[in-house]
């Protein structure tokens, strides 16, 4: 049950710009772990980030928070330390397959179907239906309760929408940049809603103490949802070509960020700063963290929408597990999790078909 000051805090988050920053300082002084979201949240109102460094911070709390730093930098380089292997073989098979069949992006994301703002949501709660009760009520929930924020200020051109978790409410809200009701638009929803649900059936009653945003396995479950509602608009016969159009783009963001981590990683004098970002030796500038969240993100969310093309059942499962150990695994571990040979995973073997048949599709359609 809210107390009446959580409940204005609640409403002040979400009424006024200003009002926004000013419960956030209430909001962090229970929340103080999770201030790069604070940042963030701060940043999308304001438009631009507000650096960690800032008056809005006792000196207590900037002590909390470069303890927490340090911590979460260390687990960023030792995941690093740990995986570079693999992480350079996956690139490494992903940079020949892409160049195998001329893997080519078709961002045309205006491509996919527009909707009404009721047929918009039905689409999104039907798309979640699909999984089970559980997860249809938590995406009707941040209808009902009004915890979708459409409109909002657009923070850097990829940010499209934004989760905002309030472990003490073990709720949300959800920030888009949506202006029209589209496919495209509709994926970002659903892809934020899959942060909401993992927060809401995991990390909040788990208690985790793992940042929402610097756990390696952060990504899977949002893209999970995502990926699956790409493959839910072909099988539906809903958006056959915008199904297509948003799958080639996202299979992009495993090959070119998997390109780069691999790229990144081949070179033996490579810095890694602390905000996860790292410069080759050549001066080349990566932004090593954010690559292989994502990257890891859609990599395992392909993987997960092949089980589930073949067995929904299977992949709630893989996923349960997969977000119920995610602090104790290695990434060695949610591979085999996930129920495919270790090899053929890294190779990237049941993962390529799919990306081949969108890739020739677009081109045969685009091309000619
Ligand atoms: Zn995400």
């Amino acid at each position: 049950m809210l107390k009446a000051d959580e409940q204005r805090i609640v409403s002040d988050l979400i009424l006024t710009k200003e009002a926004f920053s000013i419960a956030s300082l209430n909001f962090l002084q229970r929340e103080q772990n999770y201030f790069d979201l604070l940042n963030c949240s701060l940043g999308v109102n304001f438009k631009k980030i507000i650096p960690v460094d800032d008056i809005y911070f006792t000196d207590k709390q900037k002590k909390s928070i470069i303890k927490y730093t340090d911590q979460e930098y260390w687990d960023f380089m030792n995941f690093v330390y740990q995986n570079k292997e693999t992480l350079k073989s996956i690139g490494k098979h992903l940079d020949d397959f892409s160049n195998s069949i001329d893997f080519t992006n078709f961002p045309y994301l205006d491509v996919p179907r527009r909707y009404s703002e009721k047929d918009f949501i039905d689409l999104i709660l039907s798309y979640y239906s699909t999984y089970g009760d559980k997860y249809y009520k938590i995406a009707k929930k941040y209808f009902d309760e009004k915890r979708i924020h459409i409109g909002c200020d657009r923070v850097q051109s990829f940010v499209m929408g934004y989760f905002a978790p309030i472990i003490w409410l073990h709720s949300g809200y959800i920030f888009s940049t949506i202006t029209d009701y589209n496919g495209y638009t509709a994926s970002s929803i659903i892809h934020e809603l899959g942060h909401a649900i993992d927060a809401e059936m995991y990390l909040f009653p788990q208690q985790k103490k793992v940042n929402i945003y610097s756990n390696m396995f952060t990504e899977i479950p949002s893209t999970a949802f995502e990926v699956g509602f790409y493959d839910y608009l072909k099988s539906q016969h809903i958006d056959v070509i915008g199904g297509t159009v948003l799958r080639n783009n996202r299979a992009a963001n495993i090959i070119f960020p998997f390109h780069r981590i691999r790229e990144a990683l081949v070179d033996e004098e490579l810095l890694i700063y602390e905000n996860g970002a790292a410069v080759s030796s050549n001066g080349k500038q990566y932004n090593l963290k954010k690559e292989i969240t994502y990257g890891i993100g859609y990599d395992f969310a392909y993987h997960l929408s092949e089980i589930r093309k073949s067995n929904p059942q299977e992949f709630l499962i893989v996923l349960n597990n997969l977000m119920t150990m995610r602090k104790e695994m290695t990434f060695d571990d949610a591979i085999e999790m996930t129920g495919f040979n270790y090899e053929d995973f890294i190779t990237g073997k049941y993962i390529k078909p799919t990306i081949k048949e969108d890739c020739l599709t677009l081109k045969k359609r685009y091309f000619g």
